[in-house]
């Protein structure tokens, strides 16, 4: 490494034919190969985002909940950085995906609907090739890469992960309370007693590459099969760089955990189930140090939106944010955000803004990969604040509901041009006669309206929204498309 580096830094004005001379003899001697193949394993790093579905921003201890327990998060949290302004593309699981693998609103994709606003069993739609995910940035650069878990992008054969830049997936396709099987209709079933609820009352496959391997999925051991796919992923591919995406089933109801968790926390089944999922992320955290990949591995956790209120104790918390998941108040669309990277990552609490929607552009950069200028992206490089400057390239965020633009966000303030039930159902929106304006920075649960006392914010945030929307080109709506055009069944 030094003999190169001393190379690097001769003058420029060095003759080229004596940099090939030096660089034919160390070659030979067989340095320059070994030399290389060092700078590969410490210089190109390994990429794990795992994404739980429907957990709210207060759902962690380190996050402020007084009575779940998780350990190996908090200690991720503190080793690396804990972001507390970081956000979703979308308030529900479908256009939250979307978001997140290809770093483009969902709206850009055709990933979002105010009719359907996630995909269903009967769903003849999915994430257009023509989008390219983080997978498929990363095998650009060599990456061998795998999903484990909920897609949720498409479940027909040329929708999912192994036609999206995964070379191998594991997982459930949609959401784990779909294909329900009772006379009952989806809300109807859930006013029942929730005990008597089993893993046979939803019919949803479990899938290897492109196969059905088990159906129903056993969802009681899904979290504890996932982790075990995970850390054999990591097991077999830690001499090249590799890029695992797992993203959890649970907390999203119906709930299920392992023997091994049931009735184990303070904080009920929801409890149990965010335990397992911590205990899965010590595991993962324990595979990198044994196989000695723990200080060349990024590792980012957070949430596909926020938690589902209406379904009370066995729904999440936002903590002291207002609204959940179906909304885009904060509780809807900020998540818990924790990046860990041992010897790389400054550890810090980090306010600035931040996005899934900045995960692309941020591990294609650390890869050594440029965004291709064909399309418009809406994410940024967040690696500089990563590793320790004072600075950010994102300042704001615009926060879609559907298609419709609910409010954005610039600075500390987020201008609201809608309101809807902070339950998130009923959905129905309202467009504001009167727009609402909220400094987040003093006022994070969103209690006083100061719109009166910051008209040139107003405009300034309206011009931003404005010129977002010239940049949107309308596209074919994925949602939208239905087997044989009849309704769906399940829920969001
Ligand atoms: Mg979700």
């Amino acid at each position: 490494m030094k003999q190169l580096n001393s190379l690097y830094s001769y003058p420029s004005n060095l003759k080229a034919s004596a940099i090939g001379l030096l660089l034919w003899t160390l070659a030979f001697i067989g340095g320059f190969s070994e030399v290389k193949a060092q700078e590969s394993n410490t210089e190109t790093p390994n990429f794990i985002i795992i994404f739980t579905d429907d957990q709210g921003y207060g759902d962690l201890g380190v996050y402020g909940h007084p009575t779940i327990k998780t350990p190996n998060l908090d200690r991720m949290a503190f080793e690396g950085q804990k972001w507390t302004n970081f956000y979703v593309a979308a308030n529900v699981c479908t256009p939250s995906r979307a978001g997140l693998l290809t770093g483009r609103l969902p709206i850009r994709s055709g990933m979002c609907s105010d009719k359907r606003r996630v995909l269903f069993p009967d769903s003849d739609g999915g994430l257009p090739q023509s989008e390219i995910t983080i997978a498929e940035a990363l095998k650009e650069e060599g990456y061998t890469t795998a999903a484990i878990g909920k897609w949720h992008l498409g479940h027909l054969p040329q929708y999912l992960p192994t036609n999206q830049g995964f070379d191998s997936y594991y997982g459930i396709p949609y959401s784990n309370d779909m294909d329900l099987v009772s006379d009952l209709g989806y809300m109807e079933f859930w006013q029942q007693s929730v005990d008597s609820i089993t893993t046979d009352n939803f019919n949803v496959p479990l899938m290897r590459d492109t196969t059905i391997i088990e159906r129903p999925a056993d969802q009681t051991t899904i979290t504890k099969r996932y982790t075990q796919e995970a850390v054999k992923f990591i097991s077999e591919n830690k001499e090249k760089p590799f890029f695992l995406y797992l993203a959890h089933s649970l907390p999203h109801i119906p709930l299920f955990v392992s023997d091994d968790f049931k009735g184990t926390s303070d904080r009920g089944l929801y409890g149990d189930v965010i335990e397992e999922i911590d205990w899965s992320m010590g595991e993962i955290m324990k595979a990198l140090k044994e196989e000695g990949v723990d200080q060349n591995t990024l590792v980012v956790f957070t949430s596909d939106n926020g938690p589902w209120l209406i379904f009370g104790e066995h729904g999440g918390s936002a903590g002291l944010l207002h609204g959940g998941k179906g909304t885009s108040y904060e509780g809807g669309v900020r998540e818990p955000a924790i990046f860990w990277w041992p010897g790389t990552i400054e550890p810090a609490v980090i306010s600035k803004i931040g996005s899934t929607l900045d995960l692309l552009p941020t591990l294609t950069g650390l890869a050594g990969g440029q965004l291709p200028d064909d399309r418009e992206y809406d994410g940024y490089d967040l690696s500089a604040v990563l590793k320790g400057q004072d600075v950010t390239p994102r300042e704001d965020m615009i926060y879609y509901h559907g298609t419709n633009i609910f409010a954005a966000r610039k600075g500390d303030y987020k201008l609201y041009f809608y309101a809807n039930n902070p339950l998130g159902y009923p959905a129905n929106l309202e467009k504001l006669e009167k727009y609402k304006l909220i400094n987040l920075a003093i006022d994070p649960s969103e209690k006083e309206d100061i719109i009166d006392e910051h008209p040139e914010i107003v405009k300034e945030i309206e011009a931003m929204v404005a010129a977002h929307k010239q940049t949107v080109e309308p596209v074919e709506s994925q949602l939208e498309k239905v087997i044989g055009q009849t309704e769906a069944a399940g829920n969001q």
